[in-house]
């Protein structure tokens, strides 16, 4: 009976098998696809993440280009690993500075110390950095060693403007008090004299007065002209701009120097246009024109003379000039007599006595009427100095 099975049980197990066999073909297939198809995925989120990294990467560089500070990382041996614009600028580079060492980037004693600290101690604050010929850059350097021994980062701040503000003051200060002192000194010298006895001689004792009021007058000019230029500076004097006739305000300025044009003998010469009109502060315009005949009395040749002149500009405003024939400004002097103190003869100067701050209120007030002034001279035959106005509807 069972033999007679038997190709019956032999034919079940071989359909059995077969079909065993094409359940795990199919199986293999399907795991070969869905293998297939994670790889893929891999692949797709393996670019995913590339793409994602090289974007961050884009974008941590953009945020530090955009920094003021100079930012650098740097690895143990202080090999630069990314350096961000500012950085570069303040090395004064274009190139890429990635593989190059902190002190090799740029020949600089101040940054060799800067180095060797940094890799001895691990931190530096504040060392300040003075590199390239002048104009120098000033920077505050500082470095922190990062953690996990990773390197170190160097943060670069630029001090240059603070330290010449700083410089400005320092010589302000300092020209106040010589400029202060001087006239100080000389009263005090003569009071006393009078004290120690000159006072029985009339003659002296005259003589001596009259030379410590011209001493006090300088210092009130002075004190007067530094409180003017302090508040132009700190833009506290609000100009009262209306439109005017420029030939009248002139005519004023003569007259209130005919004690000083007498004493010089110098010819004074009104050419302006009657209908010729500004638009301006009259009593700011009037200081600068005032300072300006002023010098060109003082500096210009005594018997000489001094025309004050002044055209309508194409484009709207006027240019106005106060000439001399006097000794000229030489030409390295030409920009700097605007700054505060600056003379090109101090004896002869503080012999007519200036302060030494009247160009300088000029050029404010000029600028805070939105124009320029400038200087145009010739050694030995005179200086014209030149300044523009806006005319109304530019100042709006
Ligand atoms: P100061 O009180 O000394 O006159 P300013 O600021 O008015 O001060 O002028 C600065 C310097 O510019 C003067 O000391 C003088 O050396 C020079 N300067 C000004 N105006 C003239 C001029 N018209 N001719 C020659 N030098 C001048």
């Amino acid at each position: 009976m069972l033999r007679d099975m038997w190709p019956a049980l032999a034919c079940v197990s071989m359909v059995a098998a077969l079909l065993i066999h094409l359940g795990w073909r199919r199986r293999h297939r399907q795991a070969m696809t869905q293998l297939a198809e994670a790889q893929r995925m891999r692949q797709v989120l393996e670019e995913r993440h590339r793409g994602e990294t090289e974007r961050e990467k884009a974008r941590r560089q953009t945020i530090f280009d955009s920094m003021l500070e100079g930012v650098a990382i740097v690895d143990v041996s202080l090999r630069i690993e990314m350096a961000n614009l500012a950085f570069r600028r303040f090395m004064n580079v274009t190139s890429d500075l990635e593989g190059r060492t902190l002190a090799s980037g740029v020949e600089s004693l101040d940054i060799a110390r800067f180095a060797k600290q940094l890799q001895s101690v691990g931190m530096v604050v504040g060392m300040e950095i003075v590199l390239g010929d002048p104009p120098v850059r000033i920077l505050q350097a500082n470095g922190s060693r990062l953690s996990g021994d990773q390197g170190y980062l160097v943060v670069l701040h630029d001090m240059t403007r603070l330290k010449e503000m700083e410089r400005t003051r320092r010589d302000f200060v300092a020209n106040v008090s010589h400029e202060l002192r001087t006239p100080l000194a000389l009263i005090k010298g003569f009071v006393e004299t009078l004290l120690d006895g000159a006072m029985t001689d009339p003659a002296n004792c005259a003589r001596f007065l009259q030379t410590i009021s011209k001493h006090t007058d300088r210092l009130i000019y002075l004190i007067e002209d530094l409180l003017t230029l302090s508040r132009l500076e700190s833009g506290r004097i609000a100009l009262n701009r209306q439109p005017f006739e420029l030939r009248d305000l002139v005519q004023e300025v003569f007259d209130d120097l005919k004690s000083v044009t007498a004493e010089r003998t110098v010819r004074l010469e009104n050419g302006l246009d009657p209908a010729l009109q500004v638009f301006a502060d009259r009593g700011r315009l009037q200081q600068v024109i005032s300072n300006l005949v002023e010098n060109a009395i003082k500096y210009g040749r005594a018997g000489g003379a001094v025309s004050v002149g002044a055209k309508a500009l194409p484009l709207g405003g006027v240019e106005v000039w106060v000439e001399d024939d006097g000794m000229g400004i030489p030409v390295e002097s030409r920009t700097r007599v605007f700054e505060r103190f600056y003379r090109v003869d101090r004896a002869r100067s503080r012999e007519a006595g200036g302060t030494g701050l009247g160009l300088s209120i000029v050029k404010h007030i000029v600028q805070a009427h939105g124009g320029e002034v400038w200087v145009n001279s010739e050694l030995e035959k005179g200086s014209t100095f030149r300044f523009t106005l806006p005319a109304d509807n530019d100042t709006q």
